[in-house]
């Protein structure tokens, strides 16, 4: 006798309600996909229970005749795709014609549609993927009513939160949508509460405003860019505007909110050396691909995305954005860059500068009575701290993370990091573990400039360390490289990275160090030419400005 049987069509639905439908949110996003999808212009979510008693999303969108409405509900129904060639070619949100038969198998639905313009309409409910009663109902635009999700599933009805929190994730659903479609007003009530309300807005620095507000905007710098068939649209984290979260990460490709790690790491590099550790970049990137290049069809819910050339939108999107933050830093360093030129009498003779108006016994005049150099005048605050004068406003340096930040960029960019031969090559023995990494990452030291050899019994040689460092205590600096490498790399860095930090930290000018004017005149000017000026590979600060309006609000002028 055969053991093996085809499904009945109930069964099979209530298995992909398995995957579809795993909670209210899911719900939401799908009906509310399919109004999208209908061209609607307004579309309204009422909730009951945090979408456990009732979800309804109503939309203005095309409608459907009576025929489709009876369609709609079987497995693999759609109107989206004719053909295997559109699989292709998918510019719709839906596709696959099994959100709504799994909804309705796992709950009581209620549609109510009519075509757009038409004074008929027709009304259908349906029990656990029966169907109960089809009556006349005139209406335009498509309602969908899902009630008492899961009353037949009570294994994944346990499953639910509380209604609060089935809420948090409905409002992340609907926000996510709303920000892809800033053409189109939403609303979402829930108990009868309004909860959000969005009008239909113009583009999506629009919607970002009335989500987050005015003030969260600013912190963002909004970018666009585009070549043959790519195209992006992004707006991240500016200045110091970083978060202790995630929370605020959002990719959308082609209109469809998505999960892509490697995007999101293009990202996070493109930040690189500026993230103070465990913080985390906003950004929203809209990203639009030829629907002929991307694969929607990967995940049941759509949330992730195959792209045919991977590599090249990782590039595409990293370099722009790397482009825009290092715009973004050049603007705020070019406002104190520009030492101010100072006359005869002390006080600033530059251009466009508030400083001529700066009342006696402002800091430029008290540094020309020091005698500094008058292009340049500086002052040691203890031993690592230097105050100058730029261009309208007073600049701290920490001059050791300046150095950091200059020589980090240099071992990356292997510029003139030249191995200093040692006269004579010195054992160094460490603890195994220390030694094996060492020796595994040989290779990888040895373009740092350090070069080692294996001695044997946790030993090694040192032949060469860079010329710039500091090499006096060898075991010291092995150790702690061979820790760094332990204890493996953070978020978005590459080990070579985390290596070009260590060695740079232990090769820039320490503490005691007390520069000459040349050399600090060098040191600023080298800092300004790196990608990232303003912080040191670890993210702390290389210099803070205060502008003399800054100086006028502390000084209670203000
Ligand atoms: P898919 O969206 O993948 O096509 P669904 O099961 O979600 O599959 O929907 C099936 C079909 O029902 C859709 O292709 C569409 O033709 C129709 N439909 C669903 N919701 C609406 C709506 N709100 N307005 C108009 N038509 C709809
Ligand atoms: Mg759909």
């Amino acid at each position: 006798m055969p053991r093996i049987k085809v499904l009945p069509p109930d069964l099979r639905n209530k298995i992909a309600a398995g995957e579809v439908v795993e909670r209210p949110s899911s719900v939401v996003k799908e009906l509310i996909e399919n109004s999208i999808d209908a061209g609607s212009r307004d579309i309204r979510i009422d909730l009951l229970y945090g979408g456990k008693r009732l979800i309804r999303v109503s939309d203005d969108g095309s409608g459907m005749d009576r025929e489709d409405a009876l369609l709609c509900f079987e497995r693999h129904a759609t109107s989206k795709l004719a053909n295997e060639e559109d699989l292709f070619n998918i510019t719709t949100l839906g596709f696959r014609g099994e959100a709504l038969p799994s909804i309705a198998s796992v709950s009581r639905v209620k549609l109510t549609t009519g075509l757009r313009g038409s004074a008929s309409g027709v009304s259908l409910e349906i029990d656990g993927g029966e169907l109960r009663e089809v009556k006349d109902s005139p209406s335009a635009g498509t309602s969908v009513e899902i009630r008492d999700l899961f009353f037949n599933t009570p294994a994944r009805k346990k499953f639910l939160k509380a209604n609060s929190a089935e809420l948090f994730h409905i409002i992340d659903t609907v926000t996510k949508e709303a920000i892809s479609h800033p053409g189109i007003g939403f609303s979402l009530s829930s108990g009868g509460q309004e909860t959000m309300v969005l009008p239909k807005a113009s583009a999506p620095r629009e919607r970002l405003m009335q989500i987050y507000g005015e003030e969260f905007l600013k912190g963002l710098a909004e970018t666009d860019s585009e070549n043959e068939d790519l195209s992006i649209k992004a707006f991240i984290s500016q200045g110091e505007n970083f978060r202790k979260s995630k929370a605020h990460q959002f990719i959308f490709v082609n209109g469809r909110p998505i999960k892509d790690s490697s995007l999101s790491h293009a990202v996070y590099k493109a930040f690189e050396g500026l993230l103070p550790v465990d913080k985390h970049p906003v950004f929203f990137l809209f990203l639009e691909v030829d629907p002929r290049k991307v694969d929607f069809n990967v995940h049941p819910t759509k949330r992730e995305v195959r792209f045919e050339e991977k590599e090249r939108v990782y590039t595409f999107v990293n370099r722009h954005i790397r482009e825009t933050v290092k715009k973004g830093r050049a603007e705020y360093a070019g406002a104190f860059a520009e030492p101010v030129e100072i006359g005869a009498d002390g006080f600033s003779s530059g251009p466009p500068s508030p400083v001529p108006h700066a009342p006696e016994g402002s800091f430029v005049s008290e540094n020309t009575e020091l005698g500094y150099s008058p292009s340049l005048p500086f002052l040691y605050l203890g031993d690592t701290f230097v105050a100058t004068s730029g261009r309208g406003g007073l600049t701290l340096v920490d001059h050791h993370a300046a150095h950091e930040r200059i020589l980090y960029e240099k071992f990356l960019k292997r510029v003139a990091i030249s191995g200093r031969h040692l006269l004579f090559p010195e054992q160094v023995r460490l603890t195994h573990k220390e030694y094996r990494v060492l020796i595994d990452q040989k290779d990888l030291l040895s373009e740092f400039g350090v070069e080692i050899d294996d001695f044997g019994h946790d030993t090694v040689i040192v032949r060469t360390v860079p010329d710039v460092m500091d090499a006096g205590d060898k075991r010291g600096i092995l150790s702690d490289i061979a820790a760094s490498i332990i204890e493996g790399v953070p978020d978005g860095r590459s080990l070579k990275e985390t290596l070009a930090a260590k060695i740079a930290c232990h090769s820039s000018v320490r503490g005691k160090n007390i520069l000459n004017q040349e050399e600090f005149s060098r040191l600023l000017a080298d800092l300004e030419n790196t990608e990232h000026p303003d912080q040191c590979p670890h993210g702390r600060p290389t210099r803070i400005f205060y502008s003399l309006d800054d100086l006028k609000k502390m000084f209670k002028r203000k």
